[in-house]
């Protein structure tokens, strides 16, 4: 088997390149270890920034999002009892978010793979990439029981944070930066209306909640909880009695209550691997880099990485230069690390650590005040919250 990119994982990264490139007029194959309906039942993330939005409407997948995606201006922070609104608009020059889950935009995207673009492989499990560094690689997998290779000019590693591209740049060459947090998020889905119109960012003594949805009829909450918590130890009455807790406010909002339908907890984890390419392997989205939930950047972040590398190589398609692709690595970084320090500042702005101090919760609800009194400090999360340009 041969084509122009292998691409490794059909999550959202590896399904909107090939997108991308089928656009170009650029072939390509994906494999994707797991069947189709488990890539579009798996419950992650849920907002899209404005440049996500541009792009996939672009690419034509965003009917159904205009259809059934909501607009959102602005998000309400929380903290003692006090409740202060972000507006994105106003603040950015006109930029707002899109909810519309991680779920969709894959159901989208692969339908659209299959009606019109290059083989999608699913159960198509990638075990190595071989001859990175030389003019051919390949990737080995296995499918209906047999072992096969894939020649490509390029591949493309969108296998996510547990992938097997990573591992084929080597060591030596290779600088990793980490951070795991003492806390994880309970997340729920709820069969109920949201409570609110906007996402509500709460900071509580008892520690961090987020009120999201996934429509106008399903609600998504999330709680902040110790690193290793199971998600079955918390009964449903105990996790509406903790948000409703740290929700509370002054005036007489109500949080709404209604069946769990799904319950995880999610690990929180920075991380970034340098550099992100090697010879001919590129690495996108998760499977270069990870960001705590909080700031809403991880899908994001995988759609900034295949964006840049698709006009990469429809530039040396078009004039043959190859200065795009060699500059992939510092360009998509320069991105990354801004997410990265976003999503920090968010995390450490609404989560209680274990053995965070009295001045340190003072020091967090001075942070918020800030916020919510300079129009510059509001202006800097707007900016942050809809999206740091593409390059
Ligand atoms: C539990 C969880 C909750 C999250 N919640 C949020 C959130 O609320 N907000 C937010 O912004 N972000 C969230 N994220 C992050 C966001 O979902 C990711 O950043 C996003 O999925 C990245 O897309 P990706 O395509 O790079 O990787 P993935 O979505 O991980 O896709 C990788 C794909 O590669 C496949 N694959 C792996 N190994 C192989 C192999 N060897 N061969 C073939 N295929 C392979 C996988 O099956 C998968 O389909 C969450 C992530 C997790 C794990």
């Amino acid at each position: 088997m041969r084509t122009t990119v292998g691409i490794i994982g059909a999550g959202p990264a590896g399904l909107l390149l090939a997108r991308l490139l089928h656009r170009a007029g650029i072939d390509s194959v994906v494999l994707e270890s797991r069947d189709r309906s488990y890539v579009e039942q798996r419950q992650r993330a849920g907002i899209l920034e404005q440049g996500t939005v541009d792009v996939l409407r672009a690419a034509g997948a965003g009917e159904r999002m205009e259809r059934e995606g909501l607009r959102h201006d602005g998000i309400e922070l929380r903290y003692d009892r006090k409740r202060h609104r972000v507006d994105f608009p106003a603040l950015t020059g006109g930029r707002s978010v899109m909810v519309y889950a991680q779920t969709e935009v894959c159901k989208d995207l692969i339908a659209l793979q299959l009606k019109e673009g290059g083989p999608l492989l699913f159960e198509a499990e990638a075990l190595a990439v071989e001859g990175a560094d030389g003019d051919s690689p390949s990737i080995r997998f296995r499918h209906e029981g047999r072992e096969d290779v894939l020649e490509c000019a390029y591949v493309v590693g969108c296998d996510g944070f547990w992938g097997v591209s990573r591992k084929a740049i080597p060591e030596a060459l290779t600088r990793v930066f980490e951070r795991t947090y003492p806390f994880g998020w309970l997340g729920i889905l709820a069969d109920v209306p949201p409570s609110h119109d906007e996402l509500v960012y709460a900071r509580h003594d008892r520690g961090f909640a987020l009120l999201s949805m996934r429509s106008p009829s399903v609600s998504r909450l999330y709680l902040q909880v110790p690193e290793g918590t199971d998600a079955q130890s918390w009964g449903d009455e105990r996790i509406w009695d903790e948000l409703e807790r740290r929700f509370e406010t002054d005036d007489d909002w109500r949080l709404q209550r209604g069946p769990i339908t799904q319950k995880s907890v999610t690990p929180m984890r920075s991380y970034v691997h340098e550099p992100m390419r090697h010879g001919r392997l590129f690495l996108a989205g998760d499977a270069a880099h990870i960001v705590p939930p909080t700031g809403a950047k991880g899908l994001n972040l995988a759609v900034g990485d295949v964006v840049t590398f698709a006009r990469a190589l429809t530039h040396e398609k078009e004039t043959g230069s190859t200065e795009l692709l060699d500059t992939y690595s510092e360009t998509c970084l320069a991105r990354v690390w801004q997410a990265e320090r976003f999503s920090y500042d968010m995390t450490t702005l609404l989560h209680r650590a274990p053995d965070a101090t009295p001045f340190e919760d003072r020091l967090q609800v001075a942070r918020l005040e800030r916020i919510a009194s300079s129009e510059a400090a509001e202006t800097d999360l707007a900016e942050g919250y809809t999206g740091f340009p593409f390059a």
